[in-house]
Parts: C-alpha cells; sequence; structure tokens
C-alpha cells in the first residue's frame, strides 16, 4: 500500500513538472572520467582498465520511460571503429536502441542515464579463454548522486569474433536489462544476486536479450546448459544462466509483462531457503508441473523462435514386472524424470501425493489406478517437481501382474 502511495506521488511530480530537460546529464568523456571506470583486482578477478584512450561519443539516444525520459550512450577510442569487426559498433547501437525500445512491454519499471564503453583492451587473464567462456560485457548499477556516479554502467569488450545480428546485439540488450534491475529493484536484492548463484537476475536478462534479438543463441547455449543442470540434479535456484529456460517458459506463458512483477518479488538474501521461498510463491504446484512437463515434451521454445533445442534427459528407468514398490528420490526444485515400464500383465498401481504426473502417448495425467497391458507393454514417462522444503519421494506400489482380473491380492 505504501509502496503505491509512493509511486502515486512520483507520478504526479512527474506530470506537474512536465518532461525533463532533453539534455542528458552525462559527465564530458574525457580521461580522467575513463579512468574512474577502471576495475580493482578482486576474488581472482584481474584489474581493468581501459587505458589511455582518446575517448569519442559514438550514438546517443532517448527514450521515454514511466519515470521520465532516459538517455543511452556508447562511448570509445576515436579509432575503435577502425580496430574491431566492421559493423560492430553500428550492431550495439542498434541492439541498445532495439532494448529500449522493447522496455515499454516491461510496463513499470526504471533505469538510470547510461553509458556504454566499447573496449578493445580486455585484461590479460580474459584474454586467456576461461571454461565458461570469455566475458563479454560486465555492468555496474550506479547509485549516486552526480552524473558520473548514478549512471549505469555497461562495459563491452569486442572481442573480434562476436557475429555483428546476433551476439553483439544479444550482449548489449542482456547488460542493458542489468540496467534495468539494478533501477527497479532494491540494493539489497540486487546484491543479494550473486550469493543465490546470479539466476534469477541472469535467467530474466537472458530472456529479455532472447525477445529483443529473436534469433536462437548458441554461443551462450541455455539450452544445453540446462539439460547439463537437470542430469546433475540441479536445483533451479542453483542454475545461473541456464534458469533462463524457466523464463522462456514464463514468457511463453505469461508474456514480457510478468517478468518486473516477478522480478519485484525476488529475495533480499541469497540464503538457499529464500530461494525456494521465492519459487513457491511465484508459481503454484500445478505451474510447476506445467513447466516440467512443457520441458519433456520439448515444447519450450527459444523466444521468437518456432522450434527448441531443449531435450530432457531419461532419468530413472524402472521395469516393473512384479509386485513391488518403486521410490524416487526429490529434492526441492529439481526436475526429477523417469519412465516406468510394465510387462504385460494387469496391475493396480498406488502413489503417494507427490507432484508428479505421467504421460501416456500425448497426454499427461495423475498415475492412473489401473495399468492393463495385456495387449502389450505399457510405458509411462514420468514428471516430478518437487516444491515442499525438506526433500520427498515418489512412492508407487504396483501390484498385479500376468493373470488378469483376479491378481489384486497377493496369494
Ligand atoms: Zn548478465
Amino acid at each position: 500500500m505504501r509502496r503505491a502511495l509512493v509511486l502515486l506521488v512520483v507520478l504526479l511530480a512527474t506530470s506537474l513538472i512536465g518532461v525533463r530537460p532533453s539534455q542528458a546529464q552525462f559527465a564530458t568523456c574525457d580521461h580522467a572520467y575513463v579512468a574512474t571506470w577502471d576495475v580493482a583486482a578482486s576474488g581472482g578477478s584481474p584489474a581493468w582498465s581501459a587505458g589511455p584512450i582518446e575517448c569519442v561519443e559514438y550514438f546517443r539516444f532517448s527514450f521515454r520511460t514511466p519515470h521520465g525520459e532516459r538517455w543511452i550512450r556508447g562511448i570509445g577510442d576515436v579509432n575503435l571503429d577502425t580496430m574491431i569487426t566492421p559493423g560492430a559498433v553500428r550492431a550495439i547501437e542498434r541492439g541498445a536502441q532495439r532494448a529500449a525500445q522493447r522496455f515499454a512491454a516491461l510496463g513499470e519499471y526504471n533505469i538510470e542515464n547510461t553509458t556504454i564503453l566499447m573496449s578493445f583492451s580486455t585484461a590479460e587473464s580474459l584474454a586467456n579463454e576461461p571454461a565458461s567462456g570469455r566475458t563479454a560485457a560486465w555492468t555496474m548499477a550506479g547509485h549516486g548522486t552526480t552524473p558520473a556516479t548514478q549512471e549505469c554502467r555497461i562495459t563491452m569488450f569486442l572481442l573480434d569474433d562476436y557475429s555483428v545480428d546476433v551476439e553483439l546485439p544479444h550482449a548489449v540488450a542482456h547488460e542493458l536489462f542489468h540496467c534495468v534491475e539494478s533501477g527497479s529493484l532494491t540494493v539489497a536484492q540486487f546484491e543479494a544476486r550473486g550469493r543465490a548463484d546470479n539466476w534469477w537476475i541472469e535467467g530474466a536478462a537472458e530472456l529479455f536479450a532472447a525477445v529483443v534479438v529473436g534469433n536462437d543463441n548458441v554461443r551462450w547455449d541455455r539450452a544445453r546448459q540446462f539439460r547439463e543442470a537437470v542430469e546433475e540434479e540441479t536445483p533451479v535456484y542453483r542454475m545461473g544462466y541456464a534458469a533462463a529456460v524457466l523464463f522462456w517458459w514464463m514468457y511463453d506463458q505469461y508474456g514480457l509483462e510478468a517478468l518486473m512483477p516477478l522480478l519485484r518479488e525476488a529475495p533480499e538474501s541469497g540464503y538457499p531457503g529464500a530461494q525456494r521461498q521465492y519459487l513457491r510463491e511465484a508459481f503454484d504446484d500445478g505451474e510447476w508441473l506445467q513447466f516440467v512437463k512443457a520441458y519433456t515434451n520439448g515444447t519450450i521454445r527459444y523466444p521468437g523462435m518456432s522450434t527448441s533445442r531443449l531435450s530432457a534427459p531419461d532419468g530413472e528407468i524402472w521395469s516393473i514386472d512384479a509386485n513391488e514398490t518403486r521410490r524416487l528420490a526429490l529434492e526441492p526444485f529439481v526436475i526429477t524424470l523417469g519412465w516406468a515400464n510394465y510387462g504385460c500383465g494387469r496391475w493396480g498401481n498406488s502413489v503417494n501425493r507427490a507432484n508428479a504426473e505421467t504421460r501416456q502417448g500425448e497426454s499427461w495425467q495423475r498415475w492412473p489406478a489401473e495399468t492393463d497391458s495385456r495387449a502389450g507393454g505399457a510405458r509411462y514417462r514420468v514428471a516430478a517437481m518437487h516444491t515442499g522444503e525438506e526433500p520427498g519421494e515418489l512412492t508407487l506400489r504396483v501390484e498385479g501382474g500376468k493373470h488378469a482380473g483376479r491378481a489384486w491380492k497377493r496369494p
């Protein structure tokens, strides 16, 4: 309620004052300013500096936001354009413009004026490609009060092999969404992201970039990473960038307008219990199961694409040929998959109340009370998503067998 009131006051003040002067409040692009972009070494990451560049502005444009007019500009060395991939600067400008146009679909959001520093200077250890891939860009949120400290800052490393049609626009849209996140969320939320494996902040930025560019991105291959995470039984809230797939599904179901309301509820704590609580409140059990079933069916699409490269692993495979009880361990927010293959016979099934369904042919349903496979083996796909705080299990008790009809009771 209080938040709603504050928002109202802001809107009122804006309408009374009118549009802000159409002069962006950027600091002058000179040596002293560029030096403030230097990053000190910390926690295994090397120090970084753009070096003594001759700073010029390559582009600057404004756009309207719910909180007034904002500006984005791109700066870099005077010789930048002649030293990098032809068209790279233009690709970043176009990507930034397309991202800014898409911001309107977010509904209520905020962003500070943003400077994009395009650099061909990579720190020595950035040039040595680590297993996780080279850093394409990073973003520093501004929370100060002067133009230079208030602005959101994006540093892009124009490594020579990024494509100008997909990868550079994707990278700049992704980073600009971090500026939306830092401008719209609380400082505590923004700072808690790192302790929570960055899953929601990166997953949401990946969705936004995918919506802007709309071209399946294989360099940052979230489909493959997601499958690997599922195979390793990683909870959704430990998936980092691969959590993008959850956001793709959300976009498919609820559209881009659902994104900011979801992010505004993000926890101000990196504690795993806070992530689980967030996920529990974001989607109910039925929706979680919808997500897992869509993944298993291969129907979650890369935004803007008609096909999917997502594939689901088999999981545990049960062969059921006698009266027995099977158990599938369920960890909170781990996608758990399997197959149940029934031998010939007529079987009675009793399952516990786990959040799970089976697919027989095309249709998903709760585990049927009876399986009649006398005409041939029955094969069920199994999908479960446990949302409880403590580990759980899916328990299946099977009775019956080859003697049709009367074999329910144990002899
Ligand atoms: Zn990011």
